[in-house]
């Protein structure tokens, strides 16, 4: 048996057995890591609490021949104390490790930005500095564009034309007259503006914008995202909207 060590972010468990779980983390060096943390759910266990969702720990495990086992755990930041007692920040963070997960693939795949991308979104998201909705919809985009998914806010999706008609997700992004499908959603020129300013991590725009861009801007963000994971984000459905 081999010993490793990494630090992770715990995106969710599951039960196995009587007292053990599995637990799935998106780790800085590893990637994405599926282990067993044995006797966890017993109040006894050594884990206590480190191994729950949110948790961002140090961690030793082992590599067993289907799946590794956790045999040490620490804390580094425990981000679900800081957001259980916010619903809007707490649903938005369990967005963020849902996205996380849907767009890692593969276990042991290093995945390095989309964990520092998740890393700061929770802590921004547990600073509370910014709306919680606007950290989540700067997270989604972000994660979108590291996963090649960036959508286009500048110039039409299509041909590349400087004049903004619309938003087609189909297209990838904001599209000219000329190329604008049936049905495609016409937003404030200051909700792409928004758009823009998230997915650069220009806080002092985004918190500037209006409660109706910041509206339309989620709304276009779920149904991107959402087109792109194929399935819909299930814990999206939680996330409180503003009135439009
Ligand atoms: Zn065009």
């Amino acid at each position: 048996m081999s010993l490793y060590r990494d630090e992770g972010v715990v995106l969710r468990t599951q039960k196995l057995g009587e007292a053990d779980r599995i637990v799935t983390i998106l780790a800085r060096r590893t990637g994405k890591i599926r282990a067993v943390a044995k006797g966890v759910r017993r109040t006894t266990s050594r884990f206590g609490a480190r191994l729950e969702p949110f948790t961002h720990v140090d961690l030793q495990l082992h590599t067993g021949r289907t799946l590794d086992v956790v045999t040490q755990a620490e804390t580094i930041r425990p981000y679900g104390e800081a957001l259980a007692a916010d619903y809007p920040r707490y649903t938005a963070g369990t967005a963020m490790l849902e996205t996380a997960d849907r767009l890692t693939h593969g276990e042991k795949e290093p995945a390095l930005r989309q964990f520092l991308l998740l890393v700061g979104g929770l802590r921004t998201l547990a600073d509370r500095d910014h709306e919680a909705r606007l950290v989540l919809d700067a997270y989604f985009l972000r994660s979108l564009a590291v996963a090649g998914y960036a959508p286009a806010l500048e110039a039409c999706a299509k041909c590349q034309a400087p004049a903004i008609r619309a938003f087609a997700i189909v297209a990838g992004g904001v599209v000219c007259g000329a190329c604008k499908p049936a049905g495609a959603a016409v937003p404030a020129g200051e909700t792409i503006g928004l758009m823009t300013a998230l997915l650069r991590g220009d806080w002092a725009t985004a918190d500037a914008s209006e409660q109706r861009h910041r509206s339309e801007c989620s709304g276009l963000v779920a149904a991107y995202l959402q087109w792109h994971l194929e399935h819909g984000i299930r814990s999206l459905r939680h996330v409180e909207r503003e009135p439009v």
